[in-house]
């Protein structure tokens, strides 16, 4: 068998994908030629923009469709409007910082909704499509806080260890048809999601922007880089792969050895 990553014909359903991972990983399966959904809460000028940009470059189709993940309902409601779902990566996420006795109770709760429950909400409507597709693929962007923790991002670290629990039930629920399911776990990639970290780390420990970089995020990334949307996509697509048929219910680490640590 030949293991070339073709993906034509499929259609990638990428939830909270306006901006960082999410966008890398749809730009990254439409070069392979899967048709792009892109997804996040806004509808704006600039997200079905991304969405022909992407198209444009690539020859697929891809659309935008607005649906906020903190709500099971629209989960559920994107993933039927999209009508097809071979591949659905599980992508939006927030993060807040706070130590537990002053984390707020609504960000707690926002951060297990969209972080987590919107991925039970999504698979759940996504696998008789794939079933009935008699192929599929469930990429669950975790990170390596989903194997590991740190101080002051309880509901973070909850929500990724239970997307990497979530992984494996789905795996197994799918363990004797074409579909597999798996759980990615980056270390620290610059997107947005991070720069808004920064100030509030500076505040909790006192240190410089550059401080927080060196000491507090790289200090766990042996590899002193960060990880990139590109290098992210680029996993995604190859659990798409045919080499990727007996991964399943595991999970893959691009964190330059944190993990190791
Ligand atoms: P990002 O802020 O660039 O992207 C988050 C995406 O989620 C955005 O598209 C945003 O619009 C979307 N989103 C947020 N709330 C939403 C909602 N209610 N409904 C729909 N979409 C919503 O950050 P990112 O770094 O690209 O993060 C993507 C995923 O990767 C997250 O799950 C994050 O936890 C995970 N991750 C990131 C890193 C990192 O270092 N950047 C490391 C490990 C894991």
């Amino acid at each position: 068998m030949a293991f070339t990553i073709d993906l034509s014909g499929k259609t990638a359903v990428i939830t909270g994908s306006n901006s960082g991972i999410g966008l890398g990983i749809a730009r990254t399966l439409a070069q392979a030629g899967a048709n792009i959904v892109l997804n996040s809460f806004t509808d704006n000028d600039e997200d079905h923009a991304l969405a022909k940009e992407i198209a444009d470059a690539t020859g697929v189709t891809a659309r935008y469709i607005k649906a906020d993940m903190s709500k099971g309902d629209e989960c559920r409601k994107l993933i039927e409007q999209a009508g097809v779902c071979d591949i659905l990566v599980n992508n939006a996420g927030i993060q807040h910082v706070a130590a537990i006795p002053d984390f707020p109770v609504e960000k707690w709760d926002a951060i297990i909704a969209i972080n987590l429950s919107s991925a039970f909400h999504t698979t759940a409507v996504a696998l008789p499509m794939m079933r009935r597709a008699g192929w599929g693929r469930v990429i669950n962007i975790s990170s390596a806080h989903g194997l590991t923790a740190s101080p002051f991002k309880s509901a973070y670290i909850a929500a990724k260890h239970g997307i990497v629990g979530l992984t494996k039930t789905t795996a197994l629920e799918t363990a004797q048809e074409p579909i597999t399911a798996n759980a990615i776990c980056p270390g620290y990639v610059l997107t947005p999601i991070v720069e808004k970290q920064i100030p509030d780390t500076m505040k909790e420990y006192n240190m410089t922007r550059e401080e927080v970089i060196e000491n507090v995020m790289l200090t766990r990334q042996p590899s002193k880089e960060f990880a990139t949307v590109e290098q992210l996509g680029g996993t995604a697509t190859f659990l798409c792969s045919a080499a990727a048929d007996q991964i399943t219910g595991t999970t893959v680490s691009v964190d330059g050895g944190w993990t190791a640590l």
